[in-house]
């Protein structure tokens, strides 16, 4: 029996032409394997729209939501109007999602009364756009012959209550999966599930994180014990730059899952960074495709790619950081400053991107994004209060305004010289670079950079250690 999970992304299903090649990909699939699942975000723009309803209606506007629904009923009942031939079921589903429109107007004008939104009427909120998506999708399919059910991963994926960032509980999903997805897949059923949202064992939805809809695939197709993973989106696969910024930048034809995931993690938007942590554990092949060039090889993601270059295969950046530095003479040879450095960011909780120390010993660097600063260096300083009374660490400052540009490529781990190759690009383009740190898994290099030099830099590590490396 062969299983394949695929995802879908909001562009993907975006309208009525890109949801009709969503239904051929889906149709041609079909012939192809015996058990198919798929998982879909909201079309794009519409998790934006619903949380800027909540935001605006938190701060006491009433006008704004009521003109979003508007939007979201015209957007979504056009596709339908475009897609479903019968009037019955256009009827049905122009009603199911009323409902759900009605539910974000409830939840809306709730958060306007309490005059703030809570993360778990967030997760609420923002779930309503993959709740709408599918019972679209399901109904096309249904029109095209399939059999097929719409479902809500609520129902799926059981996570602990940490809203907007929810943590899976694999144990019990496994079970809820066994128990309510697989039995369809047995069935012949093609089950079109919700990205991005779960929740409690309460019942209570949460969310994944923004993106997350990458990791519901992968969840499940663990769950499934999957052959593969296919994720459709808006461009060719994953590229050697974000294409947004380096125009000309290749797709890359095949990945290690360290490569992807440190791509992922260093601001590749391609791939929600949680995506590889269930899919590594099987070994399970993954895809990224085209949806609107499925013909197009893609990136595959696997394991040990065969083919070892011994090069640099992208580039990424995070922008809107960064960089503080808790320095002084009396650290040498200190234990626990750097433990304690750290839980004083952690009590924040904040998750530190980078972290880099001089041998020295002299200075601790580390890189969090910018609205956390104030909070963090607060909170450093009431921990160190007394290594700052005796001037054994002199300040705790911080640079804004800092990208960190990551360089990805197994060839850090074997080829020498590659270092070289990157720092002499940006020398050459007169780019100073603040800080320097390597992943333990020996296939990223970061550089910590001035916003201003960001593009520069991408560029030319892009044009002369990729494209002419
Ligand atoms: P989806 O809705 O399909 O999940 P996303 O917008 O989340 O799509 O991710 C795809 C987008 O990621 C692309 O359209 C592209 O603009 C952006 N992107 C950033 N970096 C890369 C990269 N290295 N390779 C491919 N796409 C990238
Ligand atoms: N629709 C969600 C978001 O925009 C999830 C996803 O696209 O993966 O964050
Ligand atoms: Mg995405």
């Amino acid at each position: 029996m062969t299983t394949l999970v695929m995802k879908f992304g909001g562009t993907s299903v975006g309208n009525a032409d890109a949801l009709t090649q969503v239904a051929d990909i889906l149709l041609a699939q079909t012939r192809e394997w015996d058990r198919i699942a798929v998982v879909v975000s909201a079309m794009n723009g519409v998790t934006d729209a619903l949380i800027q309803g909540a935001r605006t209606a938190a701060s006491g506007d009433r006008q704004t939501y009521p003109k979003i629904l508007s939007e979201l009923q015209a957007r979504h009942q056009h596709a339908v109007d475009q897609l479903i031939s019968s009037e019955g079921e256009r009827k049905d589903l122009w009603s199911t999602l009323d409902q759900y429109l009605d539910e974000f107007a409830t939840l809306c004008h709730s958060v306007s009364v309490l005059g703030e939104v809570t993360p778990r009427a967030m997760d609420a909120i923002t779930s309503i756009g993959e709740r709408m998506i599918v019972r679209i999708l399901a109904c096309l399919l249904r029109q095209h012959g399939k059999r097929c059910m719409a479902m809500d991963a609520t129902e799926l994926i059981v996570t602990d209550a940490k809203f907007q960032n929810a943590v899976p509980r694999m144990d019990i999903t496994r079970e809820r999966v066994s128990d309510r997805l697989l039995p369809l897949l047995i069935d012949g059923v093609v089950p079109v599930v919700t990205g991005v949202i779960g929740a409690t064992e309460d019942g209570i939805t949460t969310t994944l994180g923004r993106g997350g809809s990458d990791y519901t695939a992968a969840i499940l197709s663990d769950c499934l014990d999957a052959d593969e993973v296919w994720i459709w989106t808006d461009v060719d696969g994953v590229m050697a730059a974000d294409p947004n910024l380096v125009p000309d930048a290749r797709v890359i034809p095949v990945l290690s899952y360290s490569e992807v995931s440190e791509m992922a993690y260093f601001g590749a938007k391609v791939l929600h960074p949680k995506t590889i942590r269930p899919i590594i554990e099987r070994d399970t092949p993954l895809w990224v495709k085209n949806t609107f060039r499925p013909t197009g090889s893609g990136t595959q993601i696997v394991r040990d790619p065969r083919v070892a270059d011994g090069k640099i295969k992208a580039v990424t950046a995070i922008k809107g950081l960064s960089m503080l530095t808790v320095e002084g003479r009396g650290m040498l040879g200190v234990p626990g400053i750097a433990a304690r450095t750290f839980s004083a960011v952690a009590g924040q909780g904040v998750s530190v991107l980078m972290i880099s120390q001089a041998s020295s010993e002299q200075s601790i660097c580390f890189v969090i994004p910018s609205p956390t600063v104030s909070s963090v260096v607060q909170a450093i300083e009431e921990e160190m209060a007394l290594e700052l009374a005796r001037r054994d660490i002199d300040r705790v400052w911080s640079l804004d305004d800092v990208v960190i540009i990551t360089a990805v490529g197994a060839g850090l781990r074997h080829t020498p010289g590659i270092d070289a190759l990157i720092f002499g690009a940006l020398g050459r383009a007169s780019i100073n670079v603040i800080a320097i740190a390597q992943g333990s898994s020996e296939c990223s290099l970061s550089l910590v950079v001035a916003a201003e030099d960001a593009a520069q830099a991408i560029e030319h590590i892009h044009r002369e250690v990729i494209l002419n490396g």
